[in-house]
């Protein structure tokens, strides 16, 4: 039998059942990316494996490095034949780990090759799938295609000129390529190097000067209306903990004018002006109506030695342990008693907080909307089996499973979309088993609709994407919530 078979992760009758009926009939909306618009604009061709498969993934880095690959063979300049080589040779000691399925259930689902990857094997899959990757079906949109993906929202800075995704609006390409504003950097207070190189790509970007706070939240409100009009409905921010220190209006704009002039923030003046650039964001997202995403938890770059070598995100970041619990309490009552709460996920990267989340997000629940604060799928180190189960078992103690709005790739590769399949898979084992065990009713009439909700029509109505017809740069959508279920 093959490794990735039919019953792959599915342990019984009910779970088999609940997965070929209910779950991978259903397109993917893969609301959280990190691909480049850039590559699907230009409909890609990746010349081989190495460039489609290994060319950004710190994950497979992590393990070479594990099993004694030098750095070249990673990050480094050797030969991408070579480099591949070096992965295969290492694919059998990740048994156990994600590595080794995703690795399979990807050859099988791209390439169809179900042969198991070694040092030996590796020259015959190369050649293989690089002949296949020549081929339209596999370019950047010959994938979304073939994997069924109506939409998905790439991340973007507010800065991006967003010309890519205005590309792709007027092709005719029937996914929908939404961007996602993610204003990281306009945080970078305690960093004024970075920050004013930054701002001086939001001068451009927004058409103004910023010399004052008061310019910068001009600029940044005109940035996220430019991507309203550019059918975003989505942001995102990356933060070890929320900020939830406000300092006022005249400290924020006096901590912004010594960093525009190259001081740096304290870490308490930056806790302070981000927390006031945290509610401004809030605010933001809930007048146009968007839907929030907080990603919180990573401990960053804790190789100072390799970071210095090779740079940030190539496989040197970890679980962080600070405490999050009253940090996003204080953020999201501070948004919420002024009306401000937009529709929100948050996603968590320490399991030992799975349960601090999602009874903390279950307090800001209040009726106005199903589903309203969202519990985020199992994220980057929690991406995998386990992790999956740990967030769908602390959702499901706490929350509403039904209402969840499922599983994204984070991915910045074309290689992710089978994480979907994976996801489901897990999923429909779960609910399969309890089932079996007599802990949910034998009654697909109830667990078939939970099951393809949570695969694909939960997320398009909690988005509220505008339809693809009306997403160009020009023909600007203003109307918030205009559209939910999008054809496939
Ligand atoms: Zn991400």
């Amino acid at each position: 039998m093959k490794f990735i078979h039919e019953k792959f992760l599915l342990h019984s009758r009910t779970a088999d059942k609940l997965y070929h009926r209910y779950a991978e009939p259903e397109p993917i909306f893969d609301y959280h990316c990190h691909l480049p618009p850039g590559d699907i604009a230009a409909n890609r061709q990746f010349k081989n494996l190495f460039e489609i498969w290994l060319e950004g993934d710190h994950y497979k880095w992590r393990a070479m490095r594990a099993n004694g690959v030098a750095e070249d063979f990673c990050t480094g300049k050797t030969e991408p034949f070579e480099k591949f080589r070096a992965w295969a040779a290492t694919v059998p000691h990740t048994l156990r780990n994600p590595l080794y399925h995703w690795t399979h259930l990807e050859l099988s689902r791209y390439f169809g090759i179900d042969e198991l990857l070694d040092e030996e094997s590796s020259a015959r899959i190369w050649k293989e799938a690089n002949r296949q990757l020549a081929t339209p079906a596999l370019s950047a949109q010959g994938i979304l295609k073939k994997f069924h993906v109506t939409a998905l929202c790439t991340t973007d800075d507010p800065s991006d000129d967003l010309r890519a995704h205005e590309k792709l609006a007027a092709s005719g390409l029937t996914t929908g390529v939404y961007p996602a504003f993610r204003p990281d950097k306009a945080l970078l207070v305690n960093d004024p190097a970075r920050f004013n190189e930054w701002l001086a790509k939001l001068e451009a970007a927004a058409g103004c000067d910023i010399a004052t706070l008061d310019d910068l939240l001009e600029a940044l409100e005109r940035r996220h209306q430019y991507f309203h009009d550019h059918g975003c409905r989505l942001s995102d921010h990356g933060l070890t903990q929320c900020f939830a220190t406000p300092c006022g209006d005249k400290a924020a704009a006096g901590i912004f004018a010594r960093a525009r002039k190259g001081k740096a923030a304290t870490p308490e003046e930056h806790a302070g002006f981000a927390t006031h650039l945290m509610l401004f964001f809030g605010r933001l997202d809930a007048r146009r109506q968007w839907v929030k995403q907080l990603h919180l938890g990573a401990l960053r770059s804790a190789n100072s030695r390799l970071f210095a070598r090779v740079g940030p995100d190539t496989g040197f970041d970890s679980i962080g342990d600070l405490p999050q619990a009253a940090a996003l309490a204080t953020y999201l009552d501070l948004l919420d008693r002024d009306g401000n709460l937009p529709r929100i996920i948050v996603y968590n990267l320490n399991p030992a907080d799975n349960y601090v989340f999602a009874t903390m997000l279950g307090n800001f629940n209040d009726g106005s909307i199903a589903g309203k604060v969202q519990m985020g799928s199992g994220w980057w180190f929690l991406d995998q089996k386990e992790g999956m189960e740990w967030q769908l078992n602390a959702l499901s103690n706490n929350g509403l499973l039904s209402r969840f709005v499922g599983m994204v790739t984070d991915s910045r590769s074309f290689m992710s979309y089978p994480r979907h399949e994976y996801f489901r898979r897990t999923l429909c084992n779960l609910i399969g088993r309890d089932v079996e065990n007599g802990e949910l009713p034998d009654d697909e009439t109830l667990l078939g609709p939970l099951v393809r909700n949570i695969c694909h029509a939960n997320a398009v109505s909690f988005l509220r994407l505008p339809p693809l017809s009306n997403k160009s740069g020009a023909g600007a959508v203003k109307k918030p919530g205009s559209a939910t279920r999008r054809g496939s």
